[in-house]
């Protein structure tokens, strides 16, 4: 067999120069592609989650544009950032946490108290059915509610309110996450728990940091409850507060 030292020569250059493209392309469509992979390699992986869809999901989502222009470059970074109004989106690593400890069903429906940026409501819609979320500041709420629309999540149901009470009409849910902290847990919201279904809140009165605690319904009036280590977030306020 002969070769062509010439028709080498250029296959090579046209074989590389289809390579180059393309991870050029590829880079161009998703330019945040390579930090997003980092975070869930090192921080999420990396730190034992183990939740095949979890991993998927966020691996998925474009996390910075939940963020304010001038954060899109710390999006993936290991540490929670500011979302306005002096509230926070949470740490990467404590969504992944959370949302693996409910151990979430593609039937499901989840309460989300505290929608924040909606980022933790859109790795919810990507993993169970339906998800109801409240936010208390108006302004969050308008701004998640616009985002989430125009990402075009349809099973993500925000609204203005005091997650306090939870969201009677939609209820019972499987499963039900609090991203503010409380210092006791809402009793409307056991009651709007299925019978089986888990519960995950940042337990604690103090406001550098909070016991993460994952409850199990096991019957009406019994719950197994299971601390997960310490955790920072903003407190919850409204009603919660005011039975302190
Ligand atoms: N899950 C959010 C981050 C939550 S930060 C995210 O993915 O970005 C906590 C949020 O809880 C804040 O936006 C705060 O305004 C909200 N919050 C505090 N108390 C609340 C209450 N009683 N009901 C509903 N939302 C509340």
């Amino acid at each position: 067999m002969r070769f062509n030292l010439k028709t080498l020569i250029k296959n090579f250059f046209l074989i590389t120069a289809i390579l180059v493209l393309s991870v050029s392309y590829t880079l161009s469509a998703d330019p945040y592609l390579q930090k997003r992979q980092a975070m869930i390699e090192k921080d999420i992986k990396g730190r034992g989650i183990k939740d095949k869809k979890v991993l998927e999901v966020m691996g998925r989502i474009p996390r910075h544009l939940f963020v304010d222009e001038n954060l899109k470059n710390k999006a993936y970074a290991d540490y929670p950032l500011p979302i306005g109004e002096g509230q926070t989106i949470s740490q990467p690593y404590v969504v992944a946490l959370m949302t693996e400890a409910l151990k979430l069903k593609p039937s499901d429906r989840v309460l989300e108290i505290g929608t924040g940026s909606g980022y933790q409501a859109a790795v919810l819609s990507e993993i169970v059915k339906e998800v109801y979320t409240l936010e208390i500041r108006k302004s969050l709420s308008d701004l998640a509610t616009k985002r989430l629309k125009d990402l075009r999540y349809k099973n993500v149901n925000v609204k203005y309110g005091d997650g306090y009470f939870g969201w009677k009409e939609h209820a019972p849910f499987d499963a039900i996450i609090i991203t503010a902290a409380p210092n006791h847990i809402p009793p409307p919201l056991i009651k709007q728990l299925k019978k089986g279904g888990r519960l995950i809140v940042p337990l604690g009165s103090t406001v550098y940091y909070q016991t993460l605690t994952l409850l199990i319904k096991k019957d009406t009036d019994e719950l197994d409850v299971e601390q997960m280590g310490s955790v920072a977030f903003v407190p919850m306020i409204g009603e919660a507060e005011k039975r302190k």
